[in-house]
């Protein structure tokens, strides 16, 4: 960056403000403080304004502004994200641009098998609009009733249904793009084969906003299920999860749709702090497995398939006890154990997080040695190992000791990330499996990357973004 800007600042301000009217900012302080941190507390910045423009070229111009003033920008979805990415710097120099104005539908076709929603639209509306046709959008995870489908793709999310659709990134088929030099990057193409050189959209999914803004996706849909059965298994030894998914998934074919390990001491957190929330099987085991079949066929053959391979498994003592839901009220009694889980953590004081994927025959070994870890580093550590294992995913979250204080507890975050990490890294796998870098992880990144990945990554934010003013201090290091 090199010599005076273009704009001054003031009036490139003024200039956004006609751009995007009354309607599409917020200059009022209190109006501002819910954009300018997240819900973890970890992290808080100012802005000088938040714009809610309402349309594409609104953006493209606001970004022009921007460029030509050297005003930073850092685009917001539904502001959900774990890492703090989308909390603009302290300095208060930069502005937020949030999507939330932009919430149309702007095609739908059930023949393509394919939506093409505005980026600021909730998941849970795209998984609407789709259901309206007969069709399934399959992203799905906590966050979906306040999150943006533009804050999803730039996160890469995940959730619990990508071991049979994939993340998000395998979910886009073509993207809108405005460039941080306002130019409108159009790729909404819906082709499901397209080999002209490099996947530009793949760029930008999951670079959290440092590479440009998403303004709108076209994205796949699939069949709606018809039949779903959904299973709650107690296991004695974690190492039995794993062999158990490898015959779930030989014996279900291509129809196991979620594999979600529980340690007994999640159960017991959901039931401590969620009402109505129950021991479904009445023999305490260490491990349990949420496991979820489903078909867009009706013929009936689900659940004798399950009860089979049930029996089978019991026999073989993978699993010692399980109960199938009888009805869909049964099925999201036992989803509520696994949200219930996520939830009563924070009732259990301060945790440690970690969100890391292994390769997946390597999760149950992964497990056990970051426990002995972590337990030889801190004894009392309630470690909460939990996850979507049949993609290798661990959410390996360290509750606090019985009776430790909160405060000196979490002092020791960098410390526990680094015993973790390390071993992650023995076993070849991410620091990041879903929530992605941000700021939290930004150090830990240049520990855990090559020198050639990271110089890579450097060498596409300067080709795109060579004033580095797109969320900057974001995933890199500024
Ligand atoms: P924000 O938090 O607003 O932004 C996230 C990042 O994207 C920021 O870097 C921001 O700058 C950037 N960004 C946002 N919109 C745009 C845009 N239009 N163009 C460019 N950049 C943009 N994740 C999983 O993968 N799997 C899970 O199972 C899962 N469960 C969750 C459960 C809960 C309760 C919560 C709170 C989160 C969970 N997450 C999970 C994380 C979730 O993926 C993210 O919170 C979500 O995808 C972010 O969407 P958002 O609209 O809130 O984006
Ligand atoms: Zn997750």
């Amino acid at each position: 960056m090199s010599g005076a800007a273009d704009l001054p600042v003031p009036e490139a301000l003024e200039r956004i403000k006609a751009i995007v009217g009354p309607k599409g900012f917020i200059a009022d302080a209190a109006d501002m403080a819910p954009y300018l941190s997240e819900e973890r507390g970890l992290y808080h910045g100012a802005a000088r304004l938040i714009i809610r423009p309402a349309a594409t070229e609104e953006v493209a111009a606001v970004v022009r502004c921007c460029a030509a003033a050297r005003i930073p920008v850092v685009p917001q979805g539904g502001n959900t994200g774990l890492v703090g990415a989308a909390v603009p710097p302290e300095e208060g120099n930069a502005v937020v641009l949030s999507l939330g104005r932009m919430n149309r539908v702007r095609a739908i076709d059930p023949v393509d098998f394919t939506i093409t929603v505005e980026a600021g639209c909730v998941l849970a509306d795209v998984q609407r609009a789709a259901a309206e046709v007969d069709r399934l959008f399959p992203l799905s995870l906590g966050a979906e009733g306040s999150c943006q489908i533009g804050g999803n793709l730039s996160t890469n999310a995940g959730g619990i249904a990508v071991l049979r659709y994939g993340n998000a990134r395998d979910l886009t088929l073509g993207l809108e793009v405005v460039l941080p030099d306002g130019q409108v990057w159009d790729g909404l193409r819906a082709l499901r084969k397209d080999n002209t050189g490099y996947d530009l959209k793949q760029l930008f999914i999951g670079s959290e906003g440092t590479l440009g803004i998403i303004t709108a996706a076209t994205l796949k849909l699939f069949p709606r299920p018809r039949e779903v059965e959904t299973a709650f298994l107690a296991l004695a030894r974690v190492e039995d999860a794993m062999t158990l998914f490898a015959w779930a998934r030989k014996a279900s074919g291509d129809q196991l749709t979620a594999f979600e390990l529980i340690p007994r001491l999640g159960l017991e957190i959901a039931m401590r702090h969620t009402p109505g929330v129950g021991d479904p099987i009445s023999r305490p085991a260490r491990w349990y497995v949420l496991l979820e079949i489903s078909s867009s066929q009706t013929e009936g053959g689900l659940r004798p398939a399950l009860e089979a391979f049930l029996a089978e498994a019991m026999e073989e003592g993978l699993v010692q006890d399980g109960v199938v839901a009888r009805s869909g009220e049964q099925a999201q009694a036992l989803w509520r154990i696994r949200e219930g889980m996520v939830e009563g953590q924070k009732h259990e004081g301060g945790s440690i997080k970690h969100d890391v994927s292994v390769p997946v025959s390597k999760v149950a070994d992964f497990i056990l040695q970051a426990t002995a870890a972590v337990e030889a580093l801190l004894p009392g550590i309630r470690p909460l190992a939990f996850g979507h294992v049949g993609d290798g995913n661990v959410h390996f979250n360290l509750s606090q000791p019985k009776g430790a204080e909160t405060r000196v507890f979490l002092a020791r975050w960098a410390e526990f990330n680094r015993l973790v990490h390390d071993l992650v890294r023995g076993f070849g796998g991410s620091i990041s499996a879903e929530h992605g870098i941000g700021r939290l992880k930004r150090e830990e990144l240049v520990r855990c990357k090559s020198a050639l990945e990271l110089e890579l990554m450097r060498k596409l934010k300067r080709a795109l973004d060579p004033q580095g003013l797109m969320n900057p201090g974001k995933v890199l290091a500024p």
